[in-house]
């Protein structure tokens, strides 16, 4: 087989073996639907009563307020579609310019909504400021009926940038508005404690950590949102449809080892990610490093000057390396990305960004194999 080196983990993940193994028996022998009061049926009831539970303790959430999902992009669109009372009522939200498309798009021909998009600084970063002026109540015409919300992801995912999101939360409340972050490149790789940080609403997806693909988990600390799915009365009737047993019990089964190991797994990819750039500094490259200092462990996002980030991705697909050029999920567009132009990376170096994600299965002999890969292609696409 084909040796490959995988440094494209914020893309998606490999599944954790434990996971899988966790999987097996309710896609084959416990195949009973979790709605049906047989004995068939309420042990894949209790298997996702025990997942939910898991999954909150992993980050400081009472059970009831975690609803399965399709994956982050659902939640997304949970959070952002159906926020409020009912869709007729009035609504002003307030995102990051950064924010991925599941929340970008979402905002787009929003019924009764008014939408601002905050900028950010060189390092993704949203001013607290910024939204204390969003939601200055002359811009909007007072209405009983109105609902406020700010939605800012937890971490980006081309540039890895961590937001100060107890900071935000805070402001968005003192400025009557719910606080929703897309926390789906940092749930499993970063410590979150959805209480302690004031988050109202919270999206996820399994696939980014280690779990299987097709599922994720949607918070919502109090009915901040109207039902995702009608239909039966699964997930407390908020989103209706059988439930994926196999994939809640795998992504239960992923995150608790993601979070039992979470502070030596984040030590180990930072000391990859060291490595990797200590090589990089050293090797005669013109770049820079986008992001802040604040990051997703693993997250390298690179710009070279005068070189064109596809040509490089190709080339590594060449020799066998996976990693993207600005946003994974949006492969076909090719353009500089909204988060490379919100963070004003020169125009020069702009076109040649490249993402590199190192995750808990990469070794120091992957960082060696991509800088060398890396370096040649440059020197060779400067001749
Ligand atoms: N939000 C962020 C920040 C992401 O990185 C992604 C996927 O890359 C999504 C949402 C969408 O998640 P999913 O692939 O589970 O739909």
């Amino acid at each position: 087989m084909k040796r490959y080196i995988y440094a494209d983990n914020a893309a998606t993940t490999k599944l954790d073996t434990e996971a899988f193994e966790a999987m097996l028996p309710w896609l084959i022998e416990n195949y009973g639907n979790a709605s049906q009061p047989y004995f068939f049926g309420k042990k894949a009831a209790h298997a996702i009563k025990e997942a939910r539970q898991t999954i909150a303790g992993c980050i400081n959430a009472d059970p009831d307020n975690i609803f399965f999902t399709s994956g982050g992009t659902e939640s997304d669109n949970w959070a952002i579609k159906c926020f409020g009372v009912s869709p007729t009522d009035a609504k002003v939200i307030v995102v990051s310019a950064i924010e991925h498309h599941a929340i970008l798009h979402a905002c787009k021909n929003q019924p009764n909504a008014t939408v601002t998009y905050l900028p950010v600084d060189k390092d993704g970063i949203v001013r607290g400021e910024d939204i204390v002026m969003a939601f200055d109540h002359s811009n909007h015409p007072a209405c009983s009926r109105t609902s406020y919300l700010t939605s800012i992801m937890m971490a980006n995912n081309e540039i890895g940038t961590i937001m100060p999101i107890k900071d935000l939360a805070a402001i968005a409340h003192e400025n009557g508005s719910v606080f929703h972050t897309d926390a789906v490149q940092a749930v499993g790789h970063i410590p979150i404690d959805v209480k302690g940080l004031g988050i109202d609403m919270l999206s996820a997806s399994a696939h980014k950590f280690n779990g299987p693909k097709g599922i994720g988990f949607f918070y919502d600390s109090g009915k901040h949102v109207y039902p995702h799915n009608d239909g039966g009365a699964q997930e407390f009737g908020m989103r209706a449809g059988t439930e994926n047993v196999a994939g809640i019990v795998g992504m239960a089964v992923a995150l608790k080892n993601n979070c039992a190991n979470l502070e030596s797994n984040m030590k180990y990819i930072m000391s990859l990610e060291d490595y990797f750039m200590d090589l990089m500094e050293h090797s005669g490259v013109d770049f820079i490093r986008n992001g802040g200092r604040n990051h997703i462990p693993g997250n390298i996002n690179l710009s070279f000057r005068n070189a064109d980030g596809e040509a490089i991705l190709h080339r590594l697909d060449l020799k066998g390396i996976c990693i993207s050029t600005g946003s994974a999920c949006d492969s076909v567009n090719t353009q500089i990305s909204h988060v490379i132009r919100a963070i004003g990376v020169p125009q020069e170096y702009a076109n040649g960004t490249i993402r590199i994600s190192l995750g808990k299965y990469n070794t120091l002999d992957d960082c060696d194999s991509i800088v060398e890969a890396l370096v040649k292609i440059l020197s060779l696409s400067k001749k």
